[in-house]
């Protein structure tokens, strides 16, 4: 579907091999017509016919149904193997996830493992945002670049997946039946073909495309770092409501094969929620969660960066004796933080040692979750205390 393009050289000495690749012309013109055609026919038929509550109910259903089908499905489960589904999930998310029109399961998961592993590359991530808002946010879809060509090779798993075979084989009728077909179907069903079909069909179609796009261009760009800053990903909570929790980019670039995004059982993941709920009736299984110290030590350690940064710019301004102590507050804390890692490390492992010899009474087994516990806490307090810090050295 991507044939290798011939790099042409650019004119000016800005231009990259590939910059200017060849255009594809069927990407190119389903991504510029369907827009255009909803924001012309859309308007123009609500103003003179109405949609009607069955038009609008078929936008919020297809929209959640194709949405959730990339995000649980070709995101979660089959790029990052976050979890396993029963094969009758499979195909309903392989089914609603043609319909969103991305590309097969196959080319889409492949290209996001490359953009997992070579994050911000500007050669070998597909949608690197480095490469600007517009190419990571559609511009790398519209063009034959080197960067996105299809290459399996690290997709060899989802290759022997007959659901995930299936639907690559005959994406292009799936895609074209799903979005044709069920719209129609049901706006035949409740009477109103034209109203489901541009609300629940078109308007859908455009939303879905961008509201995933935002995840490579936005959620690269705009929101907070409180995991890592070794890549551009950032967590966002506007992101996360258009885009069912994908939105924490920033713990999920870390963490990737989490089934949650939103770690944080009040973070909006209706993704993960999802994934849950199939878990408790016996749909899906092994469901990966890292562990909750893992997720502190990542925090605790941006923390102090921050702090060192602040301190930093501090004495960048001026020298002081206030700054040394809280330069010798700061060794305290690391010393504490390395401390706080090896008791964790050495309860966690005497747990697990005891817990195969199957020595652990009931109560024992309380005490190392207390311990584990108490060293969390130990934790989370002094992220607390290291954020204090910053934020009064930054302040002054
Ligand atoms: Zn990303
Ligand atoms: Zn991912």
């Amino acid at each position: 579907m991507n044939p290798v393009p011939t790099p042409a050289p650019g004119p000016g000495p800005a231009a990259r091999p590939g910059e200017h690749a060849p255009i594809n012309w069927l990407t190119t013109s389903v991504f510029t017509l369907t827009p255009l055609a909803a924001l012309v026919l859309v308007p123009w038929y609500g103003v003179s016919q109405g949609f009607g509550g069955w038009a609008w109910a078929s936008l919020v259903l297809f929209l959640f149904a194709c949405g959730l089908s990339i995000t649980v499905g070709y995101h979660r489960l089959w790029s990052h193997q976050a979890f396993q589904a029963h094969v009758a999930v499979r195909w309903v998310l392989a089914v609603f996830g043609a319909m969103a029109l991305q590309n097969s399961i196959l080319i889409w998961a492949s290209q996001h493992r490359r953009h997992h592993l070579h994050v911000d590359d500007v050669d070998r991530d597909p949608y690197s945002a480095r490469r600007g808002f517009w190419f990571s946010h559609m511009g790398w879809i519209l063009r034959d670049y080197p960067s996105s060509r299809n290459d399996f090779s690290n997709a060899r798993d989802l290759e022997r997946d007959p659901v995930v075979a299936f639907q690559h084989r005959h994406y292009l009728a799936l895609a074209l039946g799903t979005n044709f077909g069920f719209p129609l179907a049901l706006g035949w069903a409740v009477g109103d073909v034209w109203g489901v079909f541009l609300l629940g069909g078109l308007l859908r179609l455009v939303l879905n495309h961008h509201f995933t796009w935002f995840i490579n261009s936005l959620a690269h760009m705009w929101g907070s770092q409180p995991y890592t800053d070794e890549n551009t990903a950032r967590d966002n909570p506007l992101m996360a409501f258009l885009t069912y929790g994908e939105g924490y980019h920033n713990f999920h670039h870390i963490f990737q094969n989490d089934y949650r995004n939103g770690v944080k059982w009040w973070q909006y993941d209706p993704t993960k929620w999802l994934i849950a709920a199939l878990s408790w009736v016996g749909l899906a299984s092994n469901l990966k969660r890292v562990p909750d110290l893992w997720i502190r030590r990542a925090q605790v350690a941006m923390q102090f960066k921050r702090t060192e940064h602040a301190l930093a710019q501090r004495q960048a301004r001026a020298g002081d004796e206030q700054l040394e102590r809280a330069r010798a507050r700061l060794a305290e804390e690391y010393a504490a933080f390395r401390e706080a890692l090896d008791d964790w490390s050495r309860v966690r492992e005497q747990w697990l040692a005891d817990r195969r010899q199957r020595l652990l009474q009931k109560w024992e087994e309380a005490s190392f979750r207390r311990r584990l516990g108490q060293i969390e806490t130990a934790l989370r307090l002094q992220q607390r205390r290291l954020r204090a810090m910053s934020r009064a050295y930054a302040a002054t």
